[in-house]
């Protein structure tokens, strides 16, 4: 507690606090800091209750130095208040002491959710905290999304997520298990027998290469690697990782974690270029993964399964005074490898995507407008299936914001249910 007191007393209390700007949740930061220095802890959660469910969750793996404390005073001397770790501790207590989220009593509406990562799961609190009944319907035997099934247990223990999860459900959410939108329910059924969908199915597909050889035996899609638990003997081997990304580090920390003998990231660009935050990379090279810069992999070698990588070097050249990266001429190489696995982004998986009907960005994505609307007028979507920034607490933010435009929209309906 007292070293907890000391993170809360390093906070200013500004008057324009700029960490709440920072926020994508707008938690009131400044508020549940102040409650903490007053050993009010249960205030302090009662704030943060306000705008998120995740404490526990974001406390430790929002990117803080992009978001909240990025924008803290001391982050001027390079020594913001570590905000990250306040939240944890007050979203931890919470868990511990069984304090619960606030509700309404029920009206007669009843919502669905479909998918139950960040986004469902922040949206279905919020319609539940305000009285809507909800239903999500989740692919997995699990609920988390990439909380559960992304981000490794190293960095978010897997009991956090599930005690924060069964906090939100214990609101009193059904879940139904293993059902799958465009498979095993359409979005037609769904909205003939709910007041409203929420779609929140995330985007998980991982980015193909497109290179030679990306169909042996031995190549995985960092995203798929991660969310099925692949099986695969790490013992010894040598793993190749393709990507700049924190989706690469994971999946290098989690084969290094495996037993694999090397991991070697391979990223086209400069290490400075790299998109991972700099406290993943640092922990990837303390476990021993190694990097390799301004190369590209453009083959995978092998007859049935891999054997190897002929990568190629990079070199940025100026063309109509842009910075453009280029492959150099002659300068192939070749490295032995029991694996590649590519982290280079995903996607939403289309399929799903064009079953349901609905409006779609060019990139595959649900079309929605600022608040939540798809082009069907009773079905909302959020988080990274509609495209939101790729982090927990922006997934988080477009569920809870779906939630009020939800509650927005039954209030205008023919013969309200009172909400
Ligand atoms: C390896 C990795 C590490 C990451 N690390 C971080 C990090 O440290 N910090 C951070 O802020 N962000 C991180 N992110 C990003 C963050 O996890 C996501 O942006 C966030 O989880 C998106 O939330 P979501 O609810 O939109 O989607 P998801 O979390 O993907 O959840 C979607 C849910 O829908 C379910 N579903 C999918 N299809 C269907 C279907 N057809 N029918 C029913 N259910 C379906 C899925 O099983 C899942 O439960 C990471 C991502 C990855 C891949």
């Amino acid at each position: 507690m007292q070293k907890i007191k000391e993170k809360a007393n390093r906070c200013e209390m500004c008057t324009k606090p700029g960490c709440i700007v920072g926020c994508p949740l707008d938690n009131d930061i400044k508020g549940f800091i102040k409650s903490v220095k007053e050993e009010n802890y249960k205030e302090a959660y009662n704030i943060l209750s306000k705008t998120t469910v995740l404490e526990s969750v974001c406390g430790r793996v929002c990117p803080h130095e992009k978001q909240c404390q990025g924008a803290c005073l001391r982050e001027i001397k390079k020594s913001p208040v570590k905000i990250g770790a306040l939240e944890a501790f007050v979203g931890d207590l919470a868990i511990k002491n069984n304090w619960k989220i606030r509700g309404k009593t029920n009206s007669a509406y009843h919502v669905a959710v479909v998918g139950g990562g960040p986004a469902g799961l922040t949206c279905a609190a919020f319609l539940k905290k305000n009285g809507i009944n909800v239903t999500i319907y989740e692919k997995h035997d699990h609920l988390g999304g990439l909380l559960y099934h992304g981000i490794p247990s190293f960095r978010l223990p897997r009991d956090i997520t599930e005690k924060t999860i069964k906090k939100i459900i214990d609101l009193g959410i059904e879940v139904k298990y293993n059902e799958v939108l465009g498979k095993t329910i359409t979005l037609k059924q769904l909205e003939r027998k709910y007041d409203a969908v929420f779609i929140s199915i995330g985007a998980n597909m991982p980015n193909k290469m497109k290179i030679p050889g990306e169909k042996l035996k031995g190549v995985y899609g960092g995203n798929a690697f991660l969310e099925n638990k692949t099986e695969l003997d790490c013992q010894d081997k040598t793993i190749i990782v393709l990507g700049g990304g924190n989706v690469s580090i994971d999946v290098a920390r989690t084969v290094k974690r495996k037993g694999a003998k090397n991991v070697i990231i391979v990223y086209r660009k400069e290490e400075a270029e790299l998109t991972a935050d700099l406290d993943e990379v640092m922990a990837a090279k303390k476990d021993g993964v190694k990097f390799i810069f301004k190369n590209n992999i453009i083959k995978i070698l092998g007859k049935n399964k891999v054997k190897g990588v002929e990568l190629i070097k990079t070199r940025y050249k100026k063309v109509d005074g842009k910075e453009l990266l280029e492959n150099v001429r002659g300068s192939r190489h070749k490295m032995d490898c029991d694996y590649v696995i590519s982290a280079i982004g995903s996607h939403a998986n289309r399929r799903t995507m064009n079953s349901l009907n609905l409006e779609l960005t060019k990139n595959g994505k649900i079309k929605i407008d600022k608040k939540g609307h798809t082009s069907k007028k009773k079905v909302f979507a959020g988080g990274d299936a509609a495209g939101s920034i790729g982090t927990v607490a922006w997934a988080a933010r477009a569920g809870r914001n779906a939630a009020y435009e939800i509650i927005e929209y039954l209030k205008k309906k023919e013969g309200n249910k009172n909400v």
